[in-house]
């Protein structure tokens, strides 16, 4: 199989549109299906070129082992009070691209418009400062960058500010190499990423309990909702909001979870030119919320000093990002569900070599055990009861959960209570 059918087969798409951007007879369209949406290829069209699956993210992604290992980082916070205010985390990249907009640095910036589910999320142009506060904070479903890796091919005299997860900035990258081009028009600020969930997490919260009024947006971590890290903001068509923990979503994500993400290795964005998250590291951070920011390139340590005045920073250490990232337990996750896979399918994995930031050495020779399948096996059967809208299952498991860490709360207070 020469195109993404593979991929889809395999359940390992991420949904991020660049196989439709590449394709040169526009035969891949978008379908929703499990709860996501993925490629339909029409068969009558295709040439079998190759093309898509060359450039897929989803399947036998390869780490380029000569990325910067020990790279420039800081903690930082956008002193623009307003950006900060919306922000996920210190307001990094609004800022950013607000400022390499305004100097003209960059003809445009392809980013998420607004907070609404019902329909696949995509990047778009935005050129206007006015519009860039409805394009802030997370969204922690699978974006299409369909139409930024397109815009990128048509017009390689524009210069770009391209905003993603690990996996969409590798499609980026093959679909960049692919065309014989170099990265030099595109700034890639790419976002650190655990995981993406699939649309049951947003059918999910409509079904919680039963509201008043059609859901108009979802803001997955606000800070209007408890400050910094944020919780949960649902606002209504009539015009009301309710705030939720963040727990209602922590809870629930294993069921939510693309498949693709429990293979995935590249939490940190190793090939982007800044990446950015929220800074867990407990030094220089803020109750507003700051960021950690890694400057991986030259192109990203040009961009960054041009816009450094809007921010307030101090160093950091890579170590102390990693650590805070928990990197070393995600990689020993990750990499054995890429062993079991590669098991089951005659040596193919999902990905391949190991990106920079994780341990070198070692991990390669481990052998698959019962244990490692059968942990993989449970994570894939709570995916699969998201996929299917199980919202039964689902609302069950949160309950004994619920139950479960009230109980343990009640007997560490008593032992707490005994103690004293
Ligand atoms: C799916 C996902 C998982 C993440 N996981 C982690 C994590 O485990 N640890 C961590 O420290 N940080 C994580 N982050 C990053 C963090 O949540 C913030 O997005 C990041 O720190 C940037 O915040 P900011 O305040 O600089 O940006 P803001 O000013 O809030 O702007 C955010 C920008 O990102 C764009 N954007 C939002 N969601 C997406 C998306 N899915 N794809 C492409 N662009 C998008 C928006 O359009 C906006 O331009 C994750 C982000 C995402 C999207
Ligand atoms: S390129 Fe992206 S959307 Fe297309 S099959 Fe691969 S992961 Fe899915
Ligand atoms: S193999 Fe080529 S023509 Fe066929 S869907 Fe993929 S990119 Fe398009
Ligand atoms: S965890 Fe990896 S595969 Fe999943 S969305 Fe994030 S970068 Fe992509």
């Amino acid at each position: 199989m020469r195109n993404i059918d593979r991929t889809t087969e395999d359940g390992l798409c991420t949904s991020c549109g660049i196989c439709a951007a590449v394709c040169p007879v526009s035969c891949i369209c978008f379908e929703r299906r499990n709860e996501t949406y993925l490629p339909v290829i029409n068969h009558d069209k295709c040439i079998q070129c190759g093309k898509c699956l060359r450039t897929c993210p989803g399947y036998a992604y390869t780490y380029d082992t000569k990325i910067e290992k020990e790279p420039l980082c800081f903690s930082v916070q956008a002193k623009d009070k307003k950006i900060l205010k919306h922000a996920s985390s210190g307001g990094v990249v609004t800022a950013m691209v607000r400022k390499l907009l305004r100097d003209g640095q960059y003809h445009t910036a392809f980013l998420v418009l607004d907070y609404d589910y019902e329909n696949q999320l995509e990047t778009k142009p935005i050129c206007e400062e006015e519009i860039l506060q409805r394009t802030q904070q997370s969204r922690y479903i699978p974006v299409s960058q369909e139409k930024a890796v397109r815009f990128i091919l048509e017009n390689p005299d524009k210069r770009v500010i391209f905003v993603g997860t690990g996996c969409a900035v590798h499609g980026l990258c093959n679909a960049l190499k692919e065309a014989g081009r170099s990265r030099e028009q595109v700034l890639i600020l790419g976002l650190f990423c655990d995981q993406t969930m699939t649309y049951s997490i947003y059918e999910y919260l409509k079904r919680l309990k039963s509201w008043n009024s059609p859901v108009k947006a979802l803001h997955f971590r606000d800070k209007r909702a408890g400050g910094w890290p944020g919780n949960i903001r649902m606002e209504f068509q009539n015009g009301t909001h309710v705030h939720l923990p963040a727990n209602e979503r922590m809870i629930v994500k294993a069921f939510c979870k693309q498949k693709r993400c429990l293979y995935c290795m590249d939490k940190l964005n190793v090939e982007a030119d800044l990446s950015v998250g929220d800074n867990y590291t407990k030094k220089d951070d803020s109750a507003e919320g700051s960021s950690s920011l890694i400057v991986r390139t030259a192109a990203g340590q040009k961009s960054w000093e041009h816009c450094q005045d809007e921010f307030f920073m101090f160093h950091a250490e890579y170590s102390d990002i990693k650590s805070s990232q928990h990197l070393d337990k995600k990689f020993e996750n990750q990499w054995m569900n890429n062993l079991v896979f590669a098991d089951a399918h005659n040596g193919r994995q999902v990905e391949y070599g190991i990106p920079c930031d994780l341990k070198p050495s070692g991990a390669t020779d481990c052998k698959v055990g019962r244990k490692d399948r059968e942990r993989l096996k449970k994570q894939l059967r709570k995916q699969r009861l998201g996929e299917s809208r199980s919202y039964g299952c689902i609302r069950r498991y949160r309950a004994i959960k619920l139950a479960r860490m009230g109980l343990g709360k009640l007997l560490i207070g008593l032992h707490l209570y005994k103690k004293s």
